[in-house]
């Protein structure tokens, strides 16, 4: 499939300059004045609650300077303050100016407990009700006004009114998603949708990886996700509508959407709702994702909004045969690029010359050799040595370290082709590596198989598995602080909800989910493992089995280094499970790459025993 979108090479710059940050809070606070308004909430959202978002939504990075994917600003008349997660404690206070912006803990300190502290009765704080949840702002509304404030919905944001030059609302190209490849036509989708309403009248779809996923259709108006925004209307009976706007479609997409519901333009959203409110449908929002604004507006109209899980999420999770069909070969091509990008690493690790962005580019052009790469999945976590030891470390121009011998070098990273989604980390020596480094990648190697070689009854929730990726961990008082395993898209988001094994996965894992399997360890200042696969869920059969079994197929083919790799520590199963492992990398993978690399594979795949 030929890509509509812009290809785009993963740029490093530093976006952010906090000497702007001064005159652009000076001019907010002035809009703010005007508006009667004595603070305001600028948090790192778009309408949808998109972990990507269009650059006309970077209004916390435009403010602040701070380009991490979560995080809030509170602007008050005389303080402000940036909350962020322990993942950007470090990247917050390189970017902002903490004079005008004081750091604060997201998840120690939220930012309903600082403005419970610091405003003052009367206060009138303002909130964009596009950008928040239901939840997130009746958590907002309460701390506020348990202060003897008012939470204010503002029509318009005034971010957006002193922003001179914002870019423009996205408008890349809607194309279709080939049926092969979805594995489902959307027609039977939008009826499972249609049944899965339950005694509600209709669902709005404000998720728009669930619209792209219900209507077959892909577009550009994010990073690294190849979604169109748009939102849907699904009622139990009668005729879909989608809203997206008409910019977007070519004649021959806009047919296509008409032969499965109405077209209209996102502006004309607000007013199909009022339309089912005054008829007193029962609509279903998303909680996750629905923006308060409509939800509000939904019952100001006299419509009764239930707020909870939007079915599509467990649909789009449970991949089907096409889908999988399709993961599996994007799978395999991106092995041969990394297999590719592996063999060069070996041979140019060594001269002391690489850097973090330069092996990370490098990644990246093998993969577009394939001919094949629409984009990468998320930005790639090239680090070395103890950058390593950060879990979502993104190198910058100014953080950019030299790779040398004595350390190992963490690369995590993905890619979107229009039959899958990838997300690989491998974690390599270069020169030679400590006893220490052997021993904590070989525990981490051990929980990695742990997971691979699972088998469990139907009913079996992410959390309750979770465990088998630590138990080496723990047997040596140690542990990682992130899940083991997300969800991952069909050609949609790398991070893909309901399912995942983590402390919190409440979803009991089904047939045809993938998820990530990566565990990892961390010894901060020195370095960090990590390995990553992914997994799909599938039914086993077991000699004897009194209950219905699920078990893992391990999609990702590429070496794991044996270098970091002490033996010694492994049992002759998980020996067995490596070498019949790298004997499918090899098997699946020598005739697709160069001579050089397949020299390299060879002895990369070599039997440990
Ligand atoms: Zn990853
Ligand atoms: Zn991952």
């Amino acid at each position: 499939m030929p890509l509509k979108f812009e290809s785009r090479f993963q740029s490093f710059a530093e976006t952010s300059d906090p000497a702007r940050s001064g005159p652009r809070l000076a001019a907010l606070r002035k809009e703010l004045d005007q508006r009667k308004l004595h603070g305001f909430i600028v948090p790192r959202a778009d309408e949808h609650q998109n972990e990507y978002v269009p650059a006309a939504a970077e209004r916390l990075a435009w403010l602040t300077g701070f380009t991490g994917s979560a995080g809030v600003a509170v602007v008050l008349t005389d303080k402000a303050a940036i909350f962020v997660d322990g993942r950007y404690t470090v990247q917050a206070r390189e970017q902002v100016d903490t004079k005008l912006f004081s750091p604060q803990d997201l998840v120690a300190a939220p930012p309903s407990r600082w403005l419970a502290e610091n405003v003052a009765k009367g206060d009138r704080i303002g909130y964009d009700p596009w950008l928040h949840t239901p939840a997130q702002a009746e958590g907002l509304r309460r701390a506020v006004e348990n202060a003897g404030a008012e939470l204010v919905a503002v029509d318009g944001n005034p971010v957006d009114a002193v922003w001179t030059d914002r870019p423009a609302e996205p408008a890349a190209p809607v194309v279709l998603h080939a049926d092969r490849l979805a594995g489902e036509k959307a027609p039977a989708k939008l009826a499972r949708i249609a049944d899965a309403i339950g005694k509600r009248d209709a669902l709005l779809i404000s998720d728009p990886h669930a619209v792209a996923w219900a209507f077959n259709i892909r577009g550009g108006d994010v990073s690294h996700t190849p979604l169109p925004l748009a939102w849907a209307l699904i009622p139990r009976a009668g005729r879909p509508q989608i809203f997206v706007a008409a910019a977007k479609l070519s004649n021959s997409v806009r047919v296509a959407l008409e032969d499965l519901a109405d077209v209209r333009e996102p502006a004309a959203l607000e007013a199909a709702l009022n339309e089912l409110a005054r008829e007193k449908n029962r609509v279903l929002f998303d909680s996750a994702t629905a923006p308060e604004k409509l939800v509000a507006l939904y019952r100001e109209a006299g419509g009764a909004a239930d707020v909870a899980s939007d079915p599509v999420a467990l649909m789009k999770a449970k991949k089907n045969a096409g889908e999988l069909r399709g993961a599996r070969a994007a799978h395999l091509r991106d092995g041969a690029a990394i297999v590719e990008f592996l063999a060069w690493f070996a041979r140019e690790a060594p001269t002391g010359k690489l850097t973090e962005i330069s092996t990370a580019q490098a990644l990246e052009t093998f993969r577009r050799a394939t001919g094949k790469l629409a984009e990468i999945s998320f930005p790639t976590i090239s680090a070395f040595g103890p950058h390593a030891a950060l879990p979502h470390y993104r190198v910058t121009e100014k953080s950019n370290a030299r790779i040398a011998k004595g350390n190992v070098y963490l690369v995590d990273s993905g890619a979107q082709y229009a039959d899958g989604t990838t997300d690989i980390t491998r974690t390599i020596a270069v020169g030679r590596p400590t006893a220490e480094m052997r021993a904590k990648n070989t525990r981490v190697l051990k929980g990695h198989i742990s997971i691979a070689t699972s088998v469990f009854p139907r009913g079996t929730t992410g959390a309750q598995l979770d465990s088998f990726a630590r138990r080496a961990l723990w047997d040596v008082g140690t542990d990682f602080d992130h899940g083991t395993g997300h969800g991952v898209g069909a050609y949609l988001s790398v991070h893909e909800g309901p399912q995942r094994i983590s402390k919190l996965g409440a979803i009991p894992l089904e047939a045809g989910m993938i998820l990530s399997n990566e565990p990892g360890y961390y010894r901060e200042g020195a370095f960090g493992i990590r390995i990553e696969n992914l997994i799909v869920v599938e039914k086993r059969r077991i000699e004897g089995a009194e209950r219905e079994m699920l078990g893992f197929e391990t999609i990702t083919f590429a070496p794991i280094d044996s270098a970091l790799i002490d033996a010694k520590l492994l049992t002759r199963e998980e020996i067995a499970w490596l070498d019949a492992y790298h004997r499918e990398v090899w098997e699946k993978l020598e005739a697709k790459v160069s001579p050089d690399a397949r020299k390299w594979l060879r002895a990369a795949t070599r039997r440990l025993a």
